[in-house]
């Protein structure tokens, strides 16, 4: 586990906030939106919770599911490196973005031009 994930653990822990910006899960869905740190192109992205969320088996390192995922966005060829940790009510407990930084949906939504 490198520094930043570290960190990342260290605050999630501390702060305890059940709403995580950046990261909205729905029925049958978790929305990431992000920004591109090389292009600073916004993205959103619908990640679908029957194909993209895996289980973790070992079941006690907080947290029962995850994502990883590789992002893409359409001015640069940056590869933005997501990993999302979930409890078992797809509460995000953990998240890190390598390449990239998370936003929020409004501000996603406001650059929209
Ligand atoms: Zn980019």
């Amino acid at each position: 586990m490198g520094l930043l994930a570290r960190l990342m653990n260290k605050f999630t822990s501390a702060a305890q906030t059940p709403k995580q910006p950046g990261v909205e899960v729905t029925k049958d869905a978790v929305w990431v939106y992000v920004q591109c740190s090389k292009c600073g192109e916004k993205l959103a992205l619908r990640l679908r919770k029957s194909s993209e969320i895996q289980r973790e088996e070992a079941g006690n390192l907080g947290y029962q599911m995850f994502i990883n995922k590789t992002i893409v966005g359409n001015k640069c060829f940056n590869r933005m490196q997501l990993r999302l940790e979930f409890d078992g009510a797809y509460r995000v407990v953990n998240k890190q973005l390598e390449s990239g930084t998370f936003i929020t949906k409004e501000e996603y939504e406001n650059s929209a031009s």
